[in-house]
């Protein structure tokens, strides 16, 4: 992934002299060209105000203007608590603190080796309700089913969260439920859906109130974990083509992904969860989710 299609894309020469590394994206707000602030709840001469960027870099904080703001940050530092009901368990922040709640995939044969010694005694725990943890010389873990645990080390497998806080300088209309775009949101929930059922879409449903402004890849789905890198691509050609002026091949949204069925839940039926995970991966990186998999495809309720 990284150098098959990663540092290729961005050595191009349309790209390289404007990727900029070690760059945070802290806030978004709007100003006018002239340098007039229009927070929020400033409607008059919104439409025509420039978003400004503040961003920290190893040298210090910088605010940086531009027409549009394209948000692909993810949901990889935003992820969900190991707590019920999408909080925290109670003792939760102290526990990852003092290290016995590692990130949600950690790397044990490597970056993180030093956390896993060799145990053979691994607990592999599935829709537990966490309700507290006390750290000790172990992790005391009551669950709220009465059980009581005790624990070397907790790797949580809890989903991901979009980091909401940048934005809410922003209009912003999201989905109540998985915090997606509104329209996106009954696409892409999955309690009915997979990664493979996700329908095309483009820049029309990923639109915001806010002009021109679009949060794409992985965080456009919001809490919804059924994102596929094909999704990606096609949303970010889509809005491409927009911001450039070309409607027409900004409505073209064109998209066949695998149905895999690893992205969906039990909690509800998914018309597509029989089929063979081996069918994404990698592929729908490195193919951009079209052709080869075409084959795989089923389509929804022909089965
Ligand atoms: C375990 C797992 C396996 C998956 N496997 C597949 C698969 O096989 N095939 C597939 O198609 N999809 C897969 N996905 C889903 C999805 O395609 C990936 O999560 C993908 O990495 C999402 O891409 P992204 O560019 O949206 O986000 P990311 O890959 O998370 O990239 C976001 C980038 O933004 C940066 N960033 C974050 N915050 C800021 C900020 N404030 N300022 C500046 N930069 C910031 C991050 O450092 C990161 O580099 C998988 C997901 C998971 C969790």
């Amino acid at each position: 992934m990284v150098s098959e299609y990663l540092e290729p894309l961005a050595a191009h020469p349309a790209l390289a002299p404007i990727v900029n590394y070690g760059h945070r994206v802290t806030k978004v707000t709007r100003v006018q060209p002239q340098g007039k602030g229009v927070g929020r709840t400033r409607s008059q001469g919104r439409e025509d105000s420039l978003f400004l960027v503040r961003i920290e870099t190893a040298t210090g904080t910088e605010d940086v203007l531009g027409r549009a703001v394209i948000d692909a940050s993810g949901t990889w530092n935003t992820p969900n608590p190991v707590g019920r009901s999408g909080i925290e368990a109670i003792g939760e922040i102290e526990a990852k603190v003092a290290g016995f709640i590692t990130s949600p995939l950690p790397d044990p044969m490597g970056a993180d080796q030093d956390r896993f010694v060799e145990n053979e005694d691994i607990t592999l725990l599935e829709n537990v309700s966490v309700s507290s943890v006390v750290v000790g010389e172990q992790l005391t873990v009551h669950l709220a089913d009465g059980r009581l645990l005790r624990l070397d080390l907790v790797v949580p497998a809890t989903g991901f969260r979009p980091d909401l806080k940048p934005l809410t300088e922003l209009r912003l209309d999201l989905d109540q439920i998985v915090e997606a775009p509104r329209a996106l949101g009954p696409l892409i929930d999955s309690e009915f859906h997979s990664c493979g059922t996700v329908t095309a879409h483009g820049e029309r449903v990923l639109a915001h109130p806010e002009p021109n402004f679009y949060v794409v890849g992985m965080k456009s789905c919001g809490r919804a974990p059924t994102f596929l890198l094909a999704t990606g691509y096609e949303q970010v050609r889509s809005i491409a083509a927009y911001l450039a002026g070309d409607r027409a091949a900004a409505d073209l949204v064109e998209l066949q992904l695998p149905e895999s069925g690893v992205c969906s839940t039990d909690l509800a039926d998914s018309c597509c969860g029989t089929s063979n995970p081996g069918n994404i991966g990698f592929a729908t990186g490195t193919l951009h989710g079209h052709a080869e998999l075409v084959s795989a495809q089923k389509s929804c309720g022909s089965a």
